[in-house]
């Protein structure tokens, strides 16, 4: 085993759990076991928020501008140990070297948001009759959480807290069993940056910890990000439970191709959105509606498959189960008369057989019925679905209950306009395979890939992480009695 056994994090100390319950953590690079994490239980998690209670009062009376200078530091020390940070979240998840370093790349960028949280939530005031004044400010709720998937085990953790900190709130965060290495170095560097104990705590475990998180009585607000399945259970849970709650669900996002389209550009960001992170994005494009002849492009999207090589610029996928799960797909839509163009079936990368390895996949000729055109696969698989009309394009977008991402290639702006109007998604592309929105803008889908008011980042986070007080003010006996006094 090449780490110690994952512990969790409490009141600014390592410490085991009240179980000898634990799960393995594999490598999905090679199948080599790094550590085991414990499956807590929920006495842990209630250790946990009282360790963040105690320390709520004094952080949330810490004004702002001292408590953002933690996150000054923190980024600081994001990008004096980018290198480290890179190689275990690569190995912990299987992504390449490349994709771990521009995950760390964007945990430093959403630190740098949060930095200038002090110049944004500014309340307001106004003299609203004679002497009488209202102000408004924005107030940290008390004890959050945040459950985080598998697939970005160092970014999605910093979607959630150097904002909702910054803001004076004190975090317990669940991290995922099947990653929960980077969450435990980042709770280091948050310590070095002079985070005070208890501000920042970690609880591993399953099913157990995140039901306890939606129903236990001191924490106010959860934040989850992970599969629509499960974002639905906490969803429900934790606001039956009368807390709020933003819960954001996978995706199966739809890139639409026209004929005239820069067919190089389209066919590069085409693969490199379908097969980045081994397609274990909720961004990553799923399905392509082939509007009209696009044959050419096709190739070249075929072309560029095939030059992604498992265990060089192709990662792995997270466990055999997905493995298997991803081939399972390939072969069903194989026999229900789909084409298979390009096959990432059975791959393997060269010395790491026990890796768990899916090759690019280009699957031709789905129909809108076919399993691969309608669930999420989390696989570098994208399936080619045509149409001749735009509006038959955007019905087949607009049929699929997800909403996280859209994208349109074309080189004619008014009918790039029409489709980012008549998209069913939250966040649209145009030319773009992957349009993740950057700070300030927040992200966040639509319909069945997101429960819950806002978005998880940005500047529409300050509204989940925060109660707003509003005051009314009289201080001149002169100004007389009203109705407003
Ligand atoms: P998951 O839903 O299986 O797990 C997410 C978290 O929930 C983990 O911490 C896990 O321990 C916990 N969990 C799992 N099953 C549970 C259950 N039955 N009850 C309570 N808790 C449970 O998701 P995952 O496989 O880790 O991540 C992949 C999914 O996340 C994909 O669907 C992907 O689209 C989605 N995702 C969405 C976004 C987004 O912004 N919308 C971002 C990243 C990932």
């Amino acid at each position: 085993m090449k780490y110690a056994p994952v512990q969790n994090y409490i009141n600014g100390q390592f410490v085991d759990a009240s179980t000898d319950k634990k799960l393995d953590v594999i490598s999905p690079l090679d199948g080599n076991l790094l550590s085991t994490v414990p499956l807590s239980t929920a006495k842990d998690l209630d250790t946990a928020v009282k360790a963040a209670k105690a320390a709520f009062h004094s952080w949330s009376k810490t004004p702002i501008k001292d408590r953002v200078q933690v996150f000054f530091r923190y980024k600081y020390l994001l990008e004096k140990n980018l290198q480290e940070l890179a190689a275990l979240c690569s190995e912990e998840n299987g992504k390449t070297h490349g994709e771990a370093v521009a995950e760390i790349e964007k945990c430093i960028e959403l630190t740098e948001f949060a930095t200038s949280l002090p110049q944004l939530v500014t309340g307001e005031i106004l003299e609203v009759s004679r002497g009488v004044e209202c102000r408004t400010e924005h107030v940290p709720l008390g004890v959050v959480s945040s459950i985080v998937p598998f697939n970005f085990p160092s970014m999605v953790p910093n979607w959630t807290l150097p904002n909702a900190i910054a803001l004076g709130n004190c975090m317990v965060m669940k991290p995922s069993e099947k990653v929960p290495l980077s969450v435990g170095r980042i709770a280091q560097l948050l310590k070095e940056a002079g985070l005070p104990d208890g501000v920042f705590n970690i609880v591993h475990g399953d099913v157990e910890i995140v039901e306890a998180i939606c129903d236990h009585p001191g924490i106010e607000a959860v934040s989850f990000v992970g599969s629509t399945k499960v974002a639905k259970i906490v969803y429900q849970r934790s606001t039956h439970n009368y807390k709020r709650c933003l819960a954001l669900g996978g995706a199966k996002n739809h890139l639409m191709v026209l004929p005239d389209a820069k067919a190089d550009m389209t066919a590069a960001n085409v693969v490199a959105s379908m097969s980045g992170c081994a397609g274990q994005r909720c961004m990553a494009a799923s399905a392509m509606v082939a509007v009209g002849d696009v044959d050419h492009i096709i190739e070249k999207i075929c072309v560029e498959s095939r030059k992604i090589i498992p265990g060089k610029n192709l990662g792995a996928v997270i466990n055999k189960a997905s493995k298997e799960r991803i081939e399972r797909f390939i072969t069903e839509a194989e026999s229900q008369g789909a084409k298979i163009l390009v096959d990432g079936r059975n791959a393997k990368a060269e010395g790491k057989e026990n890796g768990t390895y899916v090759g690019p996949t280009v699957i031709d000729f789905v129909t809108p019925g076919m399993s691969v055109a309608t669930e999420e696969i989390f696989g570098p698989v994208i399936s080619i679905l045509r149409t001749n009309t735009v509006d038959e394009a955007l019905a087949i977008e607009n049929a699929n209950p997800y909403g996280n991402a859209a994208s349109v290639f074309t080189q004619n702006g008014g009918m790039a306009r029409y489709i980012v109007d008549h998209s069913s998604a939250g966040m649209i592309g145009v030319n773009i395979g992957v349009p993740v929105p950057r700070e300030p803008f927040s992200f966040g889908g639509w319909n069945e890939s997101k429960f819950g008011v806002g978005d998880i980042t940005g500047k529409s986070s300050i509204e989940f992480w925060t109660k707003l007080k509003k005051s009314t003010t009289k201080w001149n006996p002169e100004a007389g009695v009203n109705w407003m006094s």
